[in-house]
């Protein structure tokens, strides 16, 4: 299909708009760095790595590519139904995802839907530019899928909280300058005893230990909390509307995660198609290519087709009157778009056969191990921001109207 068919209902100045953002990226695409960088946003533990990506992050915002669509007096380009024009653009020119992810994809959403004017004014523009990094402190130890479960805990002292307990797979923990805070303020009331803070992360009483995954990368961290003091103007929301705050929070986590431009990695799931179709085209298998083999060609178009449908589902995204209150297209995106990226590298993996065992770093493995990590770390879009499972549970409750789990 055309590309211009598939975007029908875009005006003159988003068509503009977006040849600016495609002629922008291809002039300033960034040299490569040194050492490689992680497959995506949430791995970034180096020096070298963040200060070349806040700088590009810093670089995308001036050029109107991130908080397009925000309010200028929050620190945004003052636009209209532009973001998701850039966003794309982002994504499709394969460059440096941006290291602020959840700042961009949580935090400012919460904030512009929550947050006081001063909050908004504060926190919004170092947001935008990388300058302040987010961790996200919602899942501990005995609170995941069921996170109304939490028990860290947030005491008022005076125009303070003291706030104690841990939290566990905080990606970004050690880089971020700021974490967006569940706490329990009320043990007696499981839901609106739930309060939504700031908690600075450089402060007395903050210790955070980096997290070693089957990978050998370690983005995420446990974060322990030992009396650390949250002023009370750094709480988001009312005293006990957390959970409300929460639910706002996950619902861009869980689908609409491009927030004010997000774009958490560098590969689009066609992209990554491509390079499967490359792969199979690359690799020999009794005596021919394996993109020449029915069976294998008949595998890798089954997954082509679902990606299509992904990317078509997507674009319906920005139409409003089809994507409905519940957020419903998005919220498929993350729990298709999750599996189909696991069931790709899957099928690169078997292409591959003994050569998937070649790990990163071995000079003897196909695309120095890229498949065999990338599928290793697929399992984070599976589990993070809610298991494949939960988010199937809402979208029958609150898309599909069914009844609720018990
Ligand atoms: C790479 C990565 C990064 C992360 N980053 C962050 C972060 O920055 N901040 C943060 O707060 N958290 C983060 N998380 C944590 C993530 O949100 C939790 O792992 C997730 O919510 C699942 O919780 P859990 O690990 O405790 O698993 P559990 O809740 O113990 O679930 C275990 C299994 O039981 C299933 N299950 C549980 N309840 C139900 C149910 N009601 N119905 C059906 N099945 C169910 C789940 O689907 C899962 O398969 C991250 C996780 C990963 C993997």
């Amino acid at each position: 299909m055309a590309e211009s068919s598939k975007r029908g209902q875009e005006s003159p100045e988003q068509a503009e708009f977006r040849a600016y953002c495609r002629a922008w990226l291809e002039e300033n695409r960034p040299p490569p760095t040194r050492m490689p960088l992680p497959q995506a946003a949430y791995e970034v533990t180096a020096d070298e790595h963040r200060s070349y990506l806040v700088d590009w992050q810093a670089k995308c915002y001036e050029a109107g590519l991130i908080a397009t669509d925000v309010a200028k007096e929050y620190g945004g380009h003052g636009h209209t139904g532009f973001q998701q024009i850039a966003s794309a653009e982002v994504r499709r020119a394969q460059v440096p995802y941006f290291i602020n992810w959840i700042g961009l994809g949580m935090t400012a959403p919460t904030l512009l839907a929550h947050g006081t004017q001063a909050q908004k004014q504060t926190y919004l523009p170092p947001i935008f530019s990388g300058e302040d990094i987010w961790c996200q402190g919602f899942s501990e130890p005995g609170a995941g899928s069921d996170l109304v479960s939490l028990s860290t805990s947030a005491v008022k002292q005076g125009d303070n909280w003291l706030v104690n307990g841990s939290k566990v797979w905080t990606s970004l923990g050690a880089l971020a300058r700021w974490m967006l805070l569940l706490a329990r303020t009320d043990k007696a009331d499981k839901y609106n005893g739930i309060t939504y803070f700031i908690c600075p992360m450089d402060v007395a009483g903050v210790t955070v230990n980096p997290i070693h995954k089957m990978t050998g990368e370690s983005g995420f961290n446990e974060v322990v909390l030992d009396n650390v003091i949250v002023p009370d103007h750094m709480r988001i929301d009312e005293v006990g509307a957390g959970w409300k705050v929460a639910m706002s929070t996950l619902t861009s986590e869980r689908g609409a995660a491009q927030g004010v431009g997000a774009v958490a990695s560098s590969e689009s799931p066609m992209g990554t198609m491509e390079q499967l179709i490359a792969l199979a085209k690359g690799t020999s298998r009794n005596g021919r290519s394996v993109w020449d083999d029915p069976v294998w060609r008949d595998r890798i178009m089954k997954l082509y087709e679902r990606t299509e449908a992904l990317m078509q589902s997507s674009r319906r995204a920005a139409n409003r009157e089809l994507n409905g209150g519940a957020m419903r297209i998005p919220l498929q995106g993350k729990l298709v778009g999750s599996e189909i990226g696991q069931a790709v590298h899957q099928c690169a993996l078997a292409i591959l056969g003994m050569a998937s065992s070649l790990y990163v770093g071995d000079a003897n493995s196909v695309a120095d191990g890229k498949w065999t990590l990338g599928y290793m770390n697929t399992y984070t879009g599976t589990i993070s921001g809610g298991s494949s499972e939960i988010q199937r549970n809402i979208l029958g409750e609150r898309v599909l109207g069914l009844p609720k789990t018990k």
